[in-house]
């Protein structure tokens, strides 16, 4: 993004830039040579601040309209979730062709392959190369690929992610770059076909989950069409995590009662986001999208796009001083990461109520008795929303959940929860005795 940013920006100032984008990926490709490992979730209100942009994505790349979704937590019936507001509303994309074994063919096209062709279109230039080597040529980056003479630059912008080995050429470069924490995720794409996935998913619905699965933050299953996308994000996803994730009784009653287990699909173990890199820039090179920061466990489209956004202005309407990065690019990753913050406390207090079924009882709860109130008032099913989506701050997110309102909500939910809950302790425990007996 930030290469047609440049372009945009400088045009605007009858200023004449050379932008070169170094991607080796072919986005035409299904299956891993084509893809940079993602979900596809993106907020609704992002794909409009594209549209202002002028960047509009097409059908064929984005299926808007998740407008419901499935809250599936431990030993609980799931509570169904409608958004009350349409700018709250999720889209989705493929980021390359698509999972590979979709034997109808995959019917989207690709979300970067839809970027890179734009960037091309406003005059940027594609060297379908990877980086090799990056040095200094007098005070000037030097950028070095195969079958490419070496070229200086008066910037050099690092959006390679965080799950190339590239990385280290920036933590080599002298400017104190080091790259962000990662952690590791899994995806994986299931192939059930169109009219299977429109029975058991909907197309309009995504499933969330909250699980006593020690290390999993975020789980959730989202249709596309004709397959299903599995993704699981935590502080370190293994393999023992993905087994008792497909192993849970919530998770298998959302697909078809001969699904046979995970199978032959398409998936992958990417590293993700944690936090902040250390010195992002320096002079006339800048580090934008996961390799610089994103958002905690969401929106890393959104967050690669603001980050791409900040540094092209900074260097198109200031400079590319490590002074101009200061100025301008550090207030803008500092804010995200402040938010982050914020985040990990979030996500520590939901800890608690994947451990303890009463909160999750109180929980649920609340949410069926927003069904009778106003859209606007449905506070519970906001604040889920928007932490697993993107759709607001973590710091919003945060303040709704000491309203007056929410916490009276909450606390007498989970107070009515009460009865049921011992109910169901004390045939636990009578169920233990007689088996003991
Ligand atoms: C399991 C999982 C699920 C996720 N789901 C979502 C989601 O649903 N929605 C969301 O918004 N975010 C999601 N994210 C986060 C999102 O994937 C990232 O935040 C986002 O892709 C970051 O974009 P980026 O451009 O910084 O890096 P990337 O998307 O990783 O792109 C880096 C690019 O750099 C190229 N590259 C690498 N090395 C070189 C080199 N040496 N030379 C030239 N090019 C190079 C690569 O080919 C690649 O195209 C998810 C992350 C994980 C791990």
């Amino acid at each position: 993004m930030s290469g047609f940013f440049l372009k945009e920006l400088a045009a605007r100032i009858n200023l004449k830039l050379t932008v070169n984008i170094f991607e080796p990926r072919d986005f035409s490709r299904t299956g891993p040579p084509g893809c940079n490992m993602c979900a596809g979730v993106v907020s609704e209100e992002l794909v409009q601040t594209l549209a202002a942009e002028g960047i509009n994505l097409p059908e064929m790349v984005v299926q808007r309209g998740i407008d419901t979704y499935f809250l599936h937590t431990s030993g609980l019936e799931p509570v169904d979730i409608a958004i009350p507001d349409v700018g709250m509303r999720i889209a989705t994309v493929y980021r390359g062709g698509g999972p590979r074994l979709s034997p109808e063919g995959v019917q989207w096209s690709s979300f970067d392959g839809f970027l890179l062709e734009l960037a091309k279109s406003k005059g940027v230039n594609h060297i379908p190369q990877r980086v090799t080597g990056l040095s200094w040529h007098k005070d000037r980056p030097r950028v070095s690929c195969k079958g490419h003479a070496d070229e200086d630059y008066d910037l050099v912008i690092g959006a390679m992610g965080v799950n190339s080995a590239s990385l280290k050429l920036f933590e080599e470069l002298g400017f104190s770059y080091q790259a962000p924490p990662v952690s590791k995720g899994y995806l994986s794409e299931i192939y059930l076909g169109v009219e299977k996935t429109r029975k058991y998913f909907g197309m309009g619905s995504m499933h969330i989950f909250l699980l006593e699965i020690p290390g999993l933050k975020f789980a959730a299953l989202i249709p596309k069409t004709e397959n299903i996308t599995v993704c699981l994000l935590g502080e370190d996803i293994n393999r023992e995590i993905v087994q008792q994730f497909f192993a849970a009784p919530e998770v298998r009653a959302c697909f078809p009662p001969d699904w046979d287990g995970i199978g032959d699909v398409c998936r992958c173990m990417p590293k993700l986001n944690l936090g902040l890199a250390k010195n992002p820039y320096g002079n006339r090179v800048v580090m934008v999208g996961d390799c610089a920061i994103s958002r905690l466990y969401k929106d890393g489209i959104g967050a690669a796009y603001i980050t791409a956004k900040a540094a092209a202005v900074t260097a198109v309407f200031l400079g590319v001083h490590r002074d101009d990065f200061h100025n301008y690019y550090r207030p803008v990753v500092q804010r995200m990461d402040r938010d982050n913050h914020v985040g990990e406390m979030i996500f520590y207090i939901t800890t608690f109520y994947q451990r303890l079924s009463l909160l999750r009882m109180g929980m649920v709860r609340m949410i069926a008795m927003e069904k009778r109130v106003s859209p606007q008032s449905r506070d519970m099913s906001r604040v889920l929303w928007d932490t697993f989506t993107g759709s607001a701050p973590y710091w919003e997110i945060f303040l709704r959940c000491f309203h007056p309102r929410f916490v009276y909500r909450l606390v007498t939910s989970t107070l009515y929860s009460l009865p049921r809950y011992l109910r169901g302790r004390m045939k636990n425990l009578q169920e233990k005795k007689g088996q003991v007996a």
